[in-house]
């Protein structure tokens, strides 16, 4: 079913706070082709000046941290300090991007016997974003941030439930001194996005979100014969092949699943424990988890915020309750918390099997399952049986082994003795059901753009 709500509903309390009209047909039309007019100045500016709009972008950004975090937490509820540190994240891309976009856009000489030949980076034209709200500022600055510096312009559709982060962006663009049509925020409802990536004026799709919406965005951009970036869902392990600094390996844990509360694509959301460390992990993941704290995420002392919506959280117990009905073992957790707000236990699944749902899908909020492995070709067995392909994480005492192993593991990206993290200057992007194309780093910087040969002879 299709829905174009945008508003401002507090997770913590389920309150609504302010609500806003989607637009669409001439409304949006007139949005598309004041991006388009844009691109044709924007493609022309010399990259440094571009690049001090972003770079101004970024300073603004932290000006308004404090205002910008509250929110963030306000709209989707993560915990406050989660809320600044994404801001100085979504600052320092922006930074990042100022800085080394011009030199990572700049013309590649090719090896040629005879004459010159070159690449130029071209940009491609007006690119839509389509965004989710777990991360209202990271996800949208790590798209549209090196995309302007290229010279495209961008139009957001944020997620439905942050259209006051989505505003806030707009309003950042604008008073960086990117020219109208370069950054537009849009309200439109799903529908109205097939209809938006129909038009010529689009040149360009990228999605983070859901399977769901990525197939539609993907499909349409397709049928269009549009190139399309998706970044999608994730069920990354988090390996444990020793027990050796077990504390730290299981506060890693810990924070790698409830960062977020648990909603983030790259978070750790099966855990594969080689067998004789497995009761110690469990027991240390379980005290880590019992002693979260729920309560406001605007207050600096809370330790598990809601999950960003009613919604979500239903549908996270659900899940739970069927994986447990379907034969698997509750070790903590699983319920709804007895107070208003959209908050669920810190929940931990064993005994878990391939055909129950905690199995196969994303378990996007704080909810870890664990499995006993005898050996390490188990753990990358099961590892990989997966339909997602996003981040994942092995924690090993002896760096070689832990790195063999992670370059087994079949995902983008796979950290060692880490929890799958993000820095501005890394890709980030994923392989089977969880995507394709790459974002940041100047891999980021090579998805919307015409590598246009030039041959002189
Ligand atoms: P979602 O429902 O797919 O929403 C993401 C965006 O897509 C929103 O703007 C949403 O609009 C829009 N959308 C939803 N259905 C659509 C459709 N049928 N056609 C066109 N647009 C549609 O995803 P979510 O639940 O907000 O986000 C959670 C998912 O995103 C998780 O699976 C998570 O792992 C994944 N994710 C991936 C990454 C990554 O980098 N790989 C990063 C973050 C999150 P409305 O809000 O208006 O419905």
């Amino acid at each position: 079913q299709h829905k174009s709500s945008f508003a401002t509903v507090n997770p913590a309390t389920g309150e609504t706070v302010a609500e806003f009209d989607a637009i669409e047909g001439e409304e949006a039309d007139a949005r598309l082709e004041a991006a388009n007019r844009a691109f044709d100045a924007w493609r022309r500016r010399p990259i440094e000046e571009r690049a001090a709009v972003v770079g101004r972008a970024g300073a603004l950004m932290r000006e308004r941290k404090e205002e910008l975090a509250q929110l963030i937490t306000l709209e989707m509820g993560k915990l406050i300090a989660e809320a600044r540190g994404e801001v100085d994240l979504a600052a320092s891309i922006l930074e990042y991007y100022a800085e080394n976009g011009p030199h990572f856009a700049a013309a590649e000489p090719l090896d040629v016997d005879e004459g010159e030949a070159y690449l130029l980076n071209e940009p491609l034209g007006v690119l839509l974003g389509v965004m989710p709200w777990n991360f209202p500022l990271y996800q949208v600055v790590r798209f549209a941030g090196p995309n302007l510096v290229l010279g495209n312009t961008v139009l957001v559709k944020h997620a439905g439930i942050c259209p006051q982060s989505a505003l806030a962006l707009e309003s950042l663009f604008f008073d960086a001194e990117a020219p109208e049509g370069v950054y537009t925020n849009l309200f439109v409802g799903h529908e109205e996005i097939s209809r938006i990536i129909d038009s010529p004026v689009v040149r360009g799709a990228s999605l983070t979100g859901s399977e769901k919406a990525g197939a539609q965005v993907a499909e349409r951009a397709g049928r269009n014969m549009k190139p399309s970036l998706l970044e999608l869902g994730g069920s990354d392990v988090f390996i444990v092949l020793d027990g050796e600094r077990l504390e730290r390996t299981v506060g890693a844990a810990a924070a790698g699943r409830m960062a977020n509360t648990g909603q983030s694509c790259v978070a750790s959301k099966r855990f594969i424990v080689l067998a004789d460390v497995y009761d110690d992990f469990v027991a240390g993941l379980r005290r880590a988890f019992e002693e979260l704290r729920p309560g406001d995420p605007a207050d600096e002392s809370t330790t598990l915020g809601p999950l960003s919506s009613e919604r979500a959280a239903a549908d996270l117990v659900d899940q739970i309750r069927e994986t447990v009905e379907q034969g698997a073992e509750l070790v903590t957790g699983g319920r709804r918390i007895d107070r208003p707000g959209a908050f669920v236990e810190p929940t931990i699944l064993a005994g878990v099997k391939p055909g129950m749902r905690a199995y196969g899908e994303e378990l996007f909020g704080p909810a870890a399952v664990i499995y006993r492995v005898a050996d390490e070709e188990e753990a990358i067995a099961l590892a990989n049986d997966s339909q997602y392909g996003l981040g994942g994480t092995v924690f090993c005492a002896d760096v070689e082994r832990g790195r063999k192993v992670a370059e087994r593991v079949e995902t983008g990206m796979v950290w060692v003795n880490h929890p799958t993290s993000t820095q501005p200057d890394l890709p980030f992007g994923g392989i089977k059901r969880s995507g394709y194309g790459r974002e940041l780093s100047k891999l980021g910087m090579q998805e919307f753009v015409n590598r246009k040969l030039v041959r002189v002879l």
